[in-house]
């Protein structure tokens, strides 16, 4: 058999990432591929730090990209700040939190977990009587934004609360990044983790990751060795660094780097605040149609995110076969219901480069007319 050249087909991403990339982000990726230590791909680094901090909001010096998909800005976060035998309070509220009690339990800690339904935000009350019955706790982890429900848990009280309890936190911002308003110094988060393929419109397959000063105390002072070495941000500082230290660590994801560079220019050009505002925008003008259509949406509009929109279904409808003829009709990709909402919900994502009118219009219309 002769394998032919890929070329996919061109589709409309509004499921739960990726999203659409921007033509712009695509053609930084295609640009000559340079040395991962060579100076001006070493200079490009720092401009991905420093935009990467304003993404953030954040003054950390240890901002930085991990080479590999969301998932691993988690485990880097986990293996860094969690040794064997410590309590971690995880908060649940959908798929994600669970796969951070997986983490923390091949750590070799114990995950207490907090439990929320599926749709509902963490709740803080909660949270500090797991805190108040675990006074050793180390850490409490929790989802920004949980992709799975659409659910937006209030960041900035369960940090305070975490602190209060003598806790450092690991906030996952994998779905809220660029999307809605995430503050990092503000609300005083120890570490947090995103990835590129959502709110940022950029290829999947980065992490970007941000450790505040506490945070770095704690890896320093680690009885143990992090368990994995590629993720040991004690010897990927060196590389991540300050300028002109940078030693070898591993082969960075050179082009992809290329990629988060761009879409980060492209959100320093619009602006954080005017992403922010966009999504939330986009969101309220797909609400007006998704209501007009006669379908709910399962989160309550005080803690929705407007990048991730969970929708229940028509009556007797099949779900599968709507998501199967938006796509082949009509090239346009929706998320089905994962775990506990699997055969329930769409999913309809607005995220980065794809959250725009022209979107929302064909969204509605292909929905429409595929449900008619
Ligand atoms: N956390 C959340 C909230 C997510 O939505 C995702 C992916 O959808 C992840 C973590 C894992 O990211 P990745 O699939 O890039 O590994």
């Amino acid at each position: 058999m002769t394998v032919k050249s890929f070329h996919p087909p061109v589709r409309t991403l509004m499921g739960p990432g990726p999203s659409d990339v921007s033509p712009r982000v695509l053609g930084a990726m295609a640009r000559p591929t340079l040395g991962h230590l060579d100076p001006v791909f070493v200079g490009m680094m720092d401009e991905v730090k420093a935009m990467l901090q304003y993404a953030f909001q954040t003054k950390n010096e240890l901002t930085m990209a991990v080479s590999a998909p969301g998932s691993a800005g988690m485990e880097t976060c986990f293996v860094n700040l969690v040794e064997p035998g410590d309590k971690v309070i995880v908060c649940q509220n959908g798929v994600f939190g669970g796969r951070m009690k997986e983490n923390v339990e091949r750590c070799g800690a114990t995950a207490i977990m907090v439990m929320d339904d599926w749709g509902k935000p963490v709740d803080p009350n909660k949270v500090e009587a797991a805190l108040k019955a675990n006074p050793d706790a180390k850490v409490v982890a929790f989802v920004h934004a949980e992709t799975s429900t659409g659910a937006q848990s209030d960041a900035q009280t369960l940090v305070k609360l975490a602190h209060d309890y003598g806790c450092l936190t690991i906030v996952d911002a994998v779905t809220s990044l660029a999307g809605t308003p995430l503050k990092v110094d503000e609300w005083e988060i120890d570490a947090i983790y995103s990835g590129t393929q959502k709110c940022l419109s950029c290829v999947p397959g980065i992490s970007p990751v941000s450790f505040g000063e506490r945070a770095i105390e704690r890896i320093k002072n680690r009885k143990t060795p992090v368990q994995s070495w590629f993720m040991d941000m004690n010897l990927v500082m060196a590389y991540w660094g300050g300028a002109g230290k940078r030693a070898y660590h591993h082969t960075a994801a050179v082009n992809t780097l290329y990629a988060l560079h761009e879409s980060l220019v492209m959100l320093q050009e619009e602006g954080l605040e005017n992403s922010w505002a966009r999504h939330a925008r986009n969101h309220q003008a797909l609400k007006a149609g998704i209501e007009a259509m006669g379908l709910r949406f399962v989160v309550d509009e005080a803690y929705r995110l407007p990048q991730l929109n969970s929708v229940t279904l028509p009556e007797g409808i099949d779900e599968a076969a709507v998501r199967s003829a938006l796509l082949n009709d009509y090239s346009l990709e929706i998320g089905a219901g994962l775990g506990a909402l699997a055969g329930k919900i769409w999913r309809i994502g607005l995220m980065g480069f794809a959250s725009n009118e022209k979107n929302v219009l064909n969204c509605l219309g292909a929905l429409d007319a595929v449900l008619s």
